[in-house]
């Protein structure tokens, strides 16, 4: 058996890499930390999006943002200004090479790309087992979630998220890269909840990207078909007018089933697996920046975790209401999130999103969707807290 490791952070993705980064900058960048991921993370294998006021930790390998986005509907269609948040994004590789290239400062970090075959824990200490070793250490945070899936209980909504973009290059100047669209529901929602994303990088690049809320996948091939109806439709390009340069697909779990936050006293779970995707939203990267902060500031001033982490019960309601509205398909998903916009102003949207909103603002929120169907995703979302 190898010598204690102070931390060891199972999974090196999004959770894993933030929560490193975040250790380096604080009173622990000296301890024996030890990074396990099976992959070495050198490929561009998703985009991350997300808004915020203020530049962030990672603002250096931003590879685009706006503060001008569009919303769409068929009943309701307006340019958004997010001001004072700008809407950003980042590319999978950069943000891997960027807390890779930190690590070179840090001899105090091991990485090993080793597939991890088992979590345990004995006593005070927390150990990891994997295909090639095993190593120990009084904290394991691990963002790998293999070990809870299929943990499904009744009364809980359990949608996918999942989606498919292409990166397009235009042979001319084609796109305004200060504009993108948000959310563009005018596409056939054949009964579920769909629409899609464009988000320009520069005049001939852009991200297009077909996203679907619903219980099951679709055929592979069917991703592909609509977002090539998508381009000659409503982004006036022929296939002669563009190629597909990079490829994404993704699926996210969208359910309000309460996460374990910890698996024993000294394995805590962090990133998807801890409950860091919001349920109704499938966004990810920005509560996982907030719970890495908060996690190193409790082990840095307490040494300990605290188990209340993505526990506010109001928004965890919230969140569960609109799931059951979207999941029962009690009232269109594209509708809603036009009420949404139509009603409040763009910043109160993504405040609320982010669950920053006080209750006069919730109540306006609130008042700007139909009572009858909400009411009756409210009811069925109590019945899931209650079985
Ligand atoms: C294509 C895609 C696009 C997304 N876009 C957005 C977005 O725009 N905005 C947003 O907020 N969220 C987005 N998300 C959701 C979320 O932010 C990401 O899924 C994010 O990567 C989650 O971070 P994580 O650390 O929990 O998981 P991951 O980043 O998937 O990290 C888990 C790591 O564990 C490793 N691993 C797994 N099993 C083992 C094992 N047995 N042994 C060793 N290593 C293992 C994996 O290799 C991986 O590196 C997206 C998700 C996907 C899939």
């Amino acid at each position: 058996m190898n010598q204690p490791y102070d931390i060891i952070l199972a999974g090196g993705g999004a959770a894993g890499l933030s929560l490193l980064y975040h250790l380096l900058h604080s009173n622990w960048r000296d301890r024996k930390i030890l990074l396990i991921d099976q992959e070495p993370k050198n490929q561009n294998d998703r985009t991350w999006c997300f808004w915020e006021t203020e530049p962030g930790p990672f603002e250096s390998i931003v590879h685009q943002q706006w503060q001008r986005m569009y919303f769409r509907s068929p009943s309701f269609s307006q340019r958004l200004n997010l001001q004072p948040y700008c809407y950003k994004m980042i590319r999978g590789i950069n943000f891997y090479q960027h807390v890779h290239q930190t690590l070179a400062d840090f001899p105090n970090v091991t990485v090993a790309n080793e597939e991890v075959r088992e979590l345990w824990e004995i006593d005070e200490l927390a150990g990891v087992t994997t295909d090639q070793s095993t190593y120990t250490s009084p904290w394991v945070f691990s963002s790998l979630r293999n070990e809870y899936e299929g943990e499904r209980t009744n009364g809980h909504q359990y949608l996918l998220q999942h989606f498919k973009g292409w990166e397009i290059r235009t042979h001319q100047p084609h796109f305004n890269p200060q504009e993108a669209t948000l959310m563009d529901f005018r596409i056939d929602q054949q009964g579920d909840c769909r629409f899609m994303y464009v988000l320009p990088t520069d005049e001939q690049t852009a991200l297009v990207e077909y996203t679907i809320f619903s219980a099951q996948l679709l055929n592979p091939e069917r991703y592909n078909q609509e977002l090539r109806k998508y381009m000659p439709q409503y982004l006036g390009l022929t296939d002669a007018d563009y190629q597909v340069v990079h490829e994404e697909f993704g699926v996210i779990p969208m359910t309000d089933m309460t996460y374990p936050k910890k698996q024993g006293e000294r394995i805590i779970r962090i990133g998807t697996a801890g409950g860091a995707t919001k349920a109704s939203t499938g966004y990810t990267f920005q509560r996982i920046q907030r719970d890495s902060q908060q996690l190193v500031q409790q082990l840095t001033t307490t040494g300990t975790i605290s188990p209340d982490r993505f526990s506010n019960r109001r928004f965890h309601l919230f969140d569960s209401v609109l799931l059951n509205v979207i999941g029962r398909g009690i009232y269109p998903a594209g509708e809603a999130f036009a009420d949404l916009f139509e009603k409040n102003p763009p910043a109160r949207v993504l405040r609320f999103l982010d669950e920053d909103t006080h209750w006069g603002e919730d109540f306006a929120i609130m008042n700007s969707v139909p009572k009858v169907p909400f009411i009756q995703g409210t009811w069925f979302a109590l019945q899931s807290k209650i079985t």
